[in-house]
């Protein structure tokens, strides 16, 4: 059991759609341009920041620890040209999660830091440094006003984590929704890894109610459109359907007459054997229109995930004992 040679191959995938990826990095790292008037987005091709350049300085949505420095460098590039202060004088978190409010302390003592209230007590618990609790909360909605600019920031109930907010920028265009759609690309592990699965699955809709024409969903290249969370949306009412029908298809009796009294084994079997069939045809339906829908663990899980909702959330095959 020693030596790389022992190594299982590493498999291959198809490839990404050109589509899916978004403009080069600089040799930084980072990318920093501008999505509307004065509100800018930088990603480092994985993570998304975005900011306001107003007259009285930056308003900053997120700060994820993986493009950390180079946001002050990207802040710093544009205040310059747009001819504004660097100043950031707002911090706007839009959930609790430190992969994407891990670079929060570095901008300073002054800034005015705001989320939902949901938002400041996980902070509290966290204890993070790297994610000063913000001051400034809200439970349901609140306009944000700087530097002549007005960004409405709602909470329409748990999604993603029990605090993700809807981010609306009216006078730009734009909608900053973390952590729920990925603009081109499959969600993550178990729907990007999400608490709430009915408020994850509603959320989308939620966000396609407001008028917008640009997306910033947090996370990889590009920014989004519409039609990425139509995408999106089908992507996953096809996991849902087929989910549907391989839990009314597939007969438990074989694992449970093979392990006996061992019911976890044949719970785990026949579990396993319900997500892959349910899985199959969505990936093989997606690959090559979403990035990494055939990275088997991503659609499984995720297929898993949506399975197990409409067993606990909504009672799909749960029936009372004679
Ligand atoms: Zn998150």
């Amino acid at each position: 059991m020693t030596g790389s040679n022992t190594a299982p191959p590493l498999p291959d995938y198809a490839p990404v759609p050109r589509s899916a990826l978004g403009p080069a990095l600089n040799a930084q790292g980072y990318f920093v341009g501008r999505v509307e008037r004065n509100l800018f987005w930088v990603t480092d091709g994985t993570y998304q920041s975005a900011f306001l350049a107003t007259r009285d300085g930056i308003v900053l949505f997120d700060a994820p620890p993986t493009i950390g420095h180079n946001l002050r460098r990207a802040v710093d590039e544009i205040a310059e040209t747009e001819g504004v202060p660097n100043t950031v004088t707002h911090l706007v978190y839009s959930h609790h999660h430190a992969d994407h409010g891990g670079a929060a302390s570095l901008f300073g003592g002054d800034v005015v830091r705001i989320g939902h209230a949901e938002t400041r007590r996980l902070l509290l618990r966290d204890n993070d440094p790297a994610r000063p609790a913000p001051e400034v909360t809200f439970e349901d909605q609140h306009t944000l006003r700087a530097g002549g600019e007005r960004v409405e920031l709602a909470w329409h109930g748990p999604n993603h984590s029990p605090d993700n907010i809807y981010i609306h920028f009216p006078d730009h265009d734009t909608l900053m929704l973390i952590d729920v759609v990925n603009a081109g690309w499959v969600p993550i592990y178990n729907l990007n890894l999400s608490e709430d699965v009915p408020g994850y699955l509603d959320a989308p809709a939620r966000a396609l109610a407001y008028p917008w024409k640009h997306f910033l969903g947090g996370h990889l290249g590009r920014l989004g459109t519409r039609d990425d969370l139509t995408l999106h949306q089908r992507y996953i009412d096809d996991i849902v359907e087929s989910a549907r029908e391989a839990l009314g298809s597939v007969d438990p009796t074989p694992w449970f007459q093979k392990y006996g009294e061992n019911a976890w084994a044949a719970v785990a079997g026949y579990l396993d054997a319900v997500t892959a069939q349910a899985a199959a045809p969505v990936i093989a339906k997606y690959t090559g229109v979403l990035a990494a829908a055939d990275v088997p663990a991503f659609t499984t899980s995720t297929t898993f995930t949506i399975l197990q909702s409409m067993r606990l959330d909504l009672g799909a095959g749960s029936q009372v004992h004679p």
